[in-house]
């Protein structure tokens, strides 16, 4: 049973590998329908809201803090690996360049299950930092300023949430973070137990109207869509979109 989280050279582990095979079993034909190679599953339609900028106020923390990115793959690592030390020297003013000149921007650990990831820096990603009062990626904001495609520079796991994409025997499933789909999503608990952006039953009680607003919740799709048109190509997307009875 072979299963790799898609842009990442990463496998399921096998309870993960198990899941989504009994996944795509139970809903194959019904609500994951099958084009070409790919299984597209209705769980797209999910609502969420990336409400990212607002997170550290809600949440006390967002999802680049206190963790590490998914290793990366192919070309998208390529790309990074070219701009990884620019990007520290360009939006980050503490020891950081310093450090990755030492030890190198990537780290293998338990945590990252010794796969070759970002490092990380004070508990954080070594990317994120704090720019007029919010949190960023420098990496989105390096790609942004220099007319690079940040879906192609970034980790295609963080550009890649709340979407999930796992090549198996069965095919590629196209999915997004659920109650369901947790059991064998990179993203873990995100769903039962972390963040409103994908489960408006997070939002802590009296949060303001205007973070993670009930208006700002829409398909997961629609977070995901550019960045698979950029890596599959807009006609690829149009078929699957043929097979979402939601979006118009
Ligand atoms: S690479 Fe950017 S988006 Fe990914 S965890 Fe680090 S700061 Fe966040």
């Amino acid at each position: 049973m072979r299963s790799r989280y898609y842009g990442t050279p990463e496998q399921l582990g096998f309870t993960e590998a198990l899941s989504v095979y009994h996944y795509i079993t139970r809903h194959l034909g019904k609500t994951i329908h099958r084009y070409d190679r790919f299984l597209i599953d209705e769980a797209l339609m999910t609502p969420a809201n990336l409400d990212c900028f607002n997170c550290h106020l809600v949440h006390g923390r967002n999802c680049c803090e206190k963790g590490q990115p998914y290793s990366m793959d192919g070309e998208n690592l390529e790309l990074f690996e070219e701009h990884a030390f620019a990007i520290l020297e360009r939006h980050t003013h503490d020891e950081r360049v310093r450090l990755a000149k030492e030890k190198g921007v990537f780290e293998q650990t338990r945590d990252t299950n010794y796969y070759a990831s970002i490092r990380t820096h004070n508990g954080n990603c070594l990317y994120l930092v704090e720019e007029n009062g919010k949190r960023i990626c420098s990496i989105h904001r390096y790609a942004l300023d220099n007319g690079i495609d940040p879906a192609k520079l970034k980790p295609f796991s963080c550009s890649l949430f709340p979407l999930e994409i796992i090549e198996c025997d069965e095919g590629i499933l196209v999915t997004a973070i659920t109650e369901e789909t947790e059991s064998f999503s990179r993203w873990g608990d995100f769903y039962r137990s972390t963040y409103s952006c994908v489960n408006p039953l997070r939002r802590p009680p009296n949060t303001p109207a205007e973070f993670f607003n009930e208006a700002g919740y829409v398909p997961a799709w629609e977070w995901g869509r550019d960045l698979l048109a950029a890596y599959w190509g807009k006609e690829t997307i149009q078929e699957f979109e043929k097979l979402l009875p939601l979006v118009k």
